[in-house]
């Protein structure tokens, strides 16, 4: 699957913190139009960095998108139109909150050319998102992916967290019968994570919320992946199911180490030789754009790095590790420690053609998988 550029618009608001998470954001609208304006500044500066002008994905992600106006919509698509060129195959993704879905905001998204829309459900329990101080009912999530769907909308992707104090076998397994009859063509499902700048962060450490339970989160995953093939999707990424046809391009193009610019605060950029990231503070992005200065971070990525990076995000996917390409791209050292590696977790792998993926067992485990194949 090749990609090929994609560029990640960060739009730094929400209406309210949601209490598990450590995005960036600020919840004051009032310097939105400022923000806005430093980006168009950002397109503009960073005209050069993409290798490749003619662009196979554009995210809207955050933060919350949908709370932009068809004006600031206008805005960013107008400046990113002066320097690269898309076509109606290029996947042009816009997150929403269930409760930003209405039938305006989705004729506007229509006509700026949104084709695709992934809509933060997270639960059917409305007192899990209380819990979650999310802005929406379980009522509201249900009608906006109706109404997006009425609307014409037929590239829509979910949200949803599982292993929360409330969830058990039992409501997992109605939430992923809900999620499948909403009949979308894709769903992201995250096991939660309790980080630690967040408000759930912080129960956790005065005691007043439980950790993750580790064993049930394994028995969710496994009923998920079930659940979810056996209704058509493909497995695609340890938290990511798509129908044939609707694997997301923008994060592919992230697993496959593809070139991606990101614009906005905090957004982080990848040109296979380098990383960067901007400045993670409204205030701090605006001004340092305002006064020419340097608005991000970079690190220049030694080829060690390089192939840290192939393991941890290839070994999450369907596409998995294939050894000759990491011969090709890595060199022969590089290549022997993966082979070695693998071969001394073999019980947690399949091999097909030097190509190694996951297996069913190792597939909850990936993050401590991969780590064990870096080079240090
Ligand atoms: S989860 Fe989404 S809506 Fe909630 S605070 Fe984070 S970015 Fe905002």
């Amino acid at each position: 699957m090749q990609i090929l550029s994609g560029i990640y618009l960060h739009i730094p608001f929400c209406k309210q913190a949601c209490s598990y998470c450590d995005f960036y954001f600020s919840t004051s609208l009032a310097n939105k139009d400022v923000v806005i304006k430093s980006m168009v500044k950002e397109i503009e500066e960073s005209q050069n960095y993409l290798p490749e002008k003619n662009i196979k994905s554009i995210y809207f992600g955050g933060g919350s998108p949908s709370l932009l106006s068809n004006v600031d919509l206008s805005l960013l698509f107008k400046s990113l139109s002066n320097y690269y060129t898309w076509d109606l195959e290029t996947e042009i993704t816009l997150e929403a909150n269930p409760d930003d879905v209405t039938t305006e905001k989705l004729k506007v998204w229509k006509e700026a050319g949104i084709n695709r829309l992934s809509i933060g459900l997270q639960s059917f329990n409305n007192e899990e998102l209380k819990w979650m101080n999310r802005a929406h009912s379980a009522e509201e999530s249900l009608r906006s992916v109706k109404l997006a769907q009425e609307m014409g909308f037929h590239n829509i992707t979910i949200d949803l967290i599982y292993g929360s104090k409330f969830q058990t076998l039992k409501s997992w397994d109605e939430t992923l019968e809900i999620a499948i009859g909403l009949g979308t063509q894709h769903i992201s499902a995250y096991n939660l994570t309790i980080e630690a700048k967040t408000v759930l962060g912080s129960g956790y450490y005065k005691g007043s919320e439980p950790s993750v339970d580790e064993e049930l989160s394994k028995e969710l995953f496994d009923l998920m992946v079930n659940r979810l093939t056996e209704a058509g999707f493909v497995h695609y990424e340890i938290s990511n199911f798509g129908k044939p046809g609707f694997l997301a391009k923008h994060n592919s193009n992230y697993w496959l180490q593809e070139a991606y610019l990101g614009l906005g605060p905090s957004a982080h950029s990848y040109n296979y030789e380098s990383r960067q990231w901007n400045l993670r503070n409204n205030n701090l992005y605006v001004k340092a754009l305002e006064q020419g200065d340097v608005y991000f971070e970079r690190e220049e990525l030694a080829l060690r790095d390089r192939y840290n990076e192939y393991v941890l995000t290839r070994l999450r996917t369907l596409w998995g590790c294939d050894l000759l390409e990491i011969e090709k791209k890595f060199g022969p050292e590089l290549s022997d420690h993966f082979r070695a590696r693998a071969h001394s977790q073999k019980k947690l792998l399949d091999e097909k053609d030097g190509i190694y993926t996951l297996n069913h067992a190792g597939k909850f485990l990936a993050d401590g998988i991969a780590s064990n194949f870096f080079f240090l």
